[in-house]
């Protein structure tokens, strides 16, 4: 069965056609070799990286603003948000702060993409 994506590696955003022939997966419309990967992998295994907010407690409205550290398979990105929505952290944070291990194992870990000090 033939797909296609729009290829998100650039902002070119070239339209890619991937399907499966003699036990190969081919991709058709990209215009390097990232669009290629890109294509192989949306095709056969989807990965998003998680990009959310949690709460930071004693802060009113206060947020940080997080991110999975790597791509994760995008049918686990609900959980991955169940998780996020169930966070709240404590000031002080610091980007690069790891907020969740192994986040609805997927073997990523949540952290920082923000500062968060003290109120
Ligand atoms: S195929 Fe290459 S040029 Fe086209 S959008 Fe993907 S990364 Fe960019």
């Amino acid at each position: 069965m033939e797909k296609s994506f729009v290829c998100i590696a650039c902002p070119m955003g070239c339209a890619l056609r991937v399907w499966e022939e003699a036990g190969e997966i081919r991709v058709s419309g990209n215009t390097c070799k990232r669009g290629l990967e890109y294509g192989r992998q949306e095709f056969s295994a989807p990965m998003r990286t998680v990009t959310s907010s949690v709460r930071v407690e004693g802060r009113k409205h206060g947020l940080c603003s997080v991110k999975t550290d790597a791509a994760v398979p995008k049918e686990k990105v609900p959980q991955v948000l169940s998780a996020v929505y169930g966070l709240c952290v404590q000031a002080p944070v610091r980007v690069g702060d790891v907020l969740l291990e192994n986040v609805a194992d997927t073997g990523a870990n949540l952290v920082a993409t923000r500062n968060v000090d003290k109120a």
